[in-house]
């Protein structure tokens, strides 16, 4: 299988169609936002550090992050290929992970975008809150994440997109979970035959 990544504001469903991915075609997944959050659990330094920012709404600074990744990556068994959920998030890491991958034999494989309106992600996020109480999706964090994400994070789609793998899939046109899940399948299983 080649790697994939999901790419999308925050509550866009990355983790959810991450793990539904995964569990389809057993591919590895690897969550850059878990693992902080297990950091952070575990009080480690990484996570003391991790902290400040995410509950600030900020990105970890990218080396640190492309360190945390390169680490996490080469610990996963691969052989069915990766599922990057959360990461890249700025040009700088989009332009390490294809030089990791391109050192290690591998290359980004097809890059996954999911489209989803800011009203309906604030929704979501704020009833997430309610569910799994992160301390970063309250409405001021939130607003904060969205910013760093149309500064930082959003114009890494057009980077995709000269790479010449980048998919879009919108949430007003396939209405369901099931229907996204229905149109990813159907591109990850044409991209792979
Ligand atoms: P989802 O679509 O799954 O709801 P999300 O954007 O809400 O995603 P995570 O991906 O879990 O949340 O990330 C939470 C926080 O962790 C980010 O706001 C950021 O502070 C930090 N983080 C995660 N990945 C990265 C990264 N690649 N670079 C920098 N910071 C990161
Ligand atoms: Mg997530």
């Amino acid at each position: 299988m080649k790697n994939i990544i999901i790419f999308g504001a925050p509550g866009s469903g990355k983790g959810t169609y991450s793990t539904e991915i995964a569990q389809r075609y057993g591919m590895g997944h690897i969550s850059t936002g878990d693992v902080l959050r297990a950091e952070i659990k575990n009080g480690t330094e990484l996570g003391k550090l991790a902290k400040g920012y995410i509950d600030n709404g900020q990105l970890i600074p990218d080396e640190l992050m492309i360190n945390i990744l390169a680490t996490t990556y080469d610990a996963l068994p691969k052989g069915k290929g990766v599922i990057f959920d959360g990461f890249p998030r700025t040009i700088a890491q989009a332009e390490a992970l294809k030089k990791m991958l391109e050192e290690r034999g591998d290359n980004l494989g097809m890059m996954i975008e999911l489209i989803v309106s800011e009203e309906v992600l604030m929704f979501r996020l704020l009833r997430r809150a309610t569910q799994e109480g992160r301390a970063d999706d309250n409405e001021e964090t939130i607003r904060k994440r969205f910013a760093v994400y149309h500064s930082q994070t959003e114009p890494l789609s057009k980077w995709f997109a000269a790479e010449g793998i980048r998919h879009t899939f919108d949430w007003d046109i396939c209405k369901t979970k099931e229907g996204m899940l229905e149109a990813i399948f159907a591109e990850i299983e044409k991209q792979n035959k």
